[in-house]
C-alpha cells in the first residue's frame, strides 16, 4: 500500500539514519568517522536526537551544523518536555540557522534523575508542538515551509492504553500539519504492516518511515529495551541469540540478518522508507545494504526501473 503523497526526501523509499549528539571528543570523531562511512549511500536525510529537557540542546544544535554543511539533509529532533515557547523559539531559530529545514517533533519523557516541573512546560503533547512549529513558521515569516516528522508507534505507546484512542492522538500530530510519521523500532514486521493499514484507514496518507535496528550486541539489545518501551522481541529472534552463547561475533551476524530479512520484507511491501537507529555506528547498516544487494550506492531510480520492468 503506497503513500499518496510526493516523495518528501527526494525518493521513495527514503533511507535515513539517525544519530545522537557525542559527549566527549572521542565520540566525536567516532561518529564524523560513522557519517563519512554512511554518506556514500547518500542517505535521504540523517536525523539527530534531543534530550528531553535541554540536556543535549547545544550539541544537537552543533551536530546538525556540521552534519548540514557536510551536505546531508539533516532533520533535529526536538521535544517539548521542560520547555517555555521562548526557549522552544530559541532553539528552532538555531536549527534552522544550521541549515535544518525539517524537524522531528515530540514529547520527549519527563527526565528521571533530575528534578522536573511539569508547570512550567508550554505544552503537554507532541502534537501542541507541531501547532506551534507551524505558527512559529507563520509569525517568522520563514522563506519555506519546514518539514514536521512525528513519532508513531506500531506497537503501542505505553502511556496509552487503548490502541483506538492512540490513533485518534496520532491523527491530531497530522491535523496540526505534521507530514510525516517515523515509527518506533520494532522487530516484527506483522506490527508494522498493521500500523500502516490502521493509518490508511483512518485516513492518515503521509509517509511512514519504519524505524529499525540491528541488534549488535547484548548490550545494545538492553539498551534497546531500554529506550524502546512498547517494542517486542520476537522469539525467533531471543532464541537465536541464545543459541550463540555469548559469543559476539555470532550475536552480531544474527542481528544483521535479522535487520536485512526485516529491511528485504519492508521493501518488498513498498515501505515509504526505512530509518536506521545507528547508534552512532556504521558497521551494522553498511552490512545490511550489502545483505540487501546495495552494497555500491543506492540507486533508487534503477531499482523503481526494475521494479517497474517486472510488473509490465
Ligand atoms: C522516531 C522516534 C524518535 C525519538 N526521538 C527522541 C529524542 O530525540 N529525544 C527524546 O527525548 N525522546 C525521543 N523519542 C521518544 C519519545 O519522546 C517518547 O516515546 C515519548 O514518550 C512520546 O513522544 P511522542 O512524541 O510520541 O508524544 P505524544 O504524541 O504526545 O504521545 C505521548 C503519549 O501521550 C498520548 N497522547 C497524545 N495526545 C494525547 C492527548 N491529547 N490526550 C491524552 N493522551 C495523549 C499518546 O497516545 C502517547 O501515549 C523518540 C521516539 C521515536 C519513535
Amino acid at each position: 500500500m503506497m503513500s499518496a503523497k510526493p516523495a518528501l526526501f527526494g525518493h521513495v523509499p527514503s533511507f535515513s539514519f539517525e544519530f545522537f549528539p557525542p559527549k566527549t571528543p572521542e565520540g566525536a570523531s567516532a561518529l564524523y568517522d560513522t557519517v563519512m562511512k554512511l554518506r556514500v549511500f547518500r542517505p535521504s536525510f540523517v536525523s539527530v536526537t534531543y534530550g528531553a529537557g535541554g540536556g543535549s540542546r547545544e550539541l544537537t544544535r552543533s551536530v546538525v551544523q556540521d552534519i548540514q554543511e557536510s551536505g546531508i539533509p539533516t532533520v533535529p529532533h526536538l521535544t517539548c518536555v521542560g520547555h517555555t515557547e521562548q526557549e522552544l523559539a530559541d532553539i528552532l531559530e538555531g536549527y534552522v540557522h544550521a541549515g535544518a529545514r525539517a524537524v522531528l517533533a515530540l514529547r520527549g519523557d519527563p527526565p528521571r534523575n533530575r528534578p522536573y516541573d511539569p508547570g512550567r512546560d508550554a505544552f503537554r503533547h507532541a502534537s501542541d508542538l507541531v501547532r506551534f512549529i507551524r505558527s512559529w513558521e507563520e509569525q517568522r515569516g520563514l522563506p519555506f515551509r519546514l518539514i514536521i516528522g512525528v513519532a508513531g508507534f506500531p506497537e503501542g505507546h505505553p502511556d496509552t492504553r487503548n490502541r483506538i484512542r492512540e490513533m485518534d492522538y496520532l491523527k491530531a500530530k497530522l491535523d496540526e500539519g505534521a507530514d510525516y510519521i517515523c515509527t518506533q523500532l520494532f522487530f516484527d514486521n506483522h506490527a508494522f504492516f498493521d500500523y500502516r493499514d490502521r493509518c490508511r484507514l483512518l485516513g492518515i496518507d503521509v509517509p511512514i518511515i519504519a524505524g529499525i535496528m540491528p541488534v549488535t550486541s547484548i548490550s545494545s539489545m538492553n539498551r534497546m529495551a531500554e529506550l524502546s518501551a512498547g517494542t517486542n522481541f520476537p522469539a525467533r529472534l531471543l532464541k537465536a541469540m541464545l543459541r550463540a552463547g555469548g559469543d559476539k561475533a555470532s550475536i552480531e551476524r544474527i542481528g544483521i540478518n535479522y535487520a536485512s530479512n526485516q529491511c528485504g520484507e519492508l521493501l518488498d511491501a513498498e515501505v515509504d522508507g526505512i530509518h536506521f537507529y545507528t547508534l552512532n555506528r556504521s558497521r551494522a547498516t553498511l552490512e545490511i545494504y550489502r545483505n540487501l544487494g546495495i552494497n555500491n550506492y543506492f540507486d533508487v531510480d534503477r531499482i523503481h526501473m526494475l521494479s517497474n520492468l517486472y510488473k509490465s
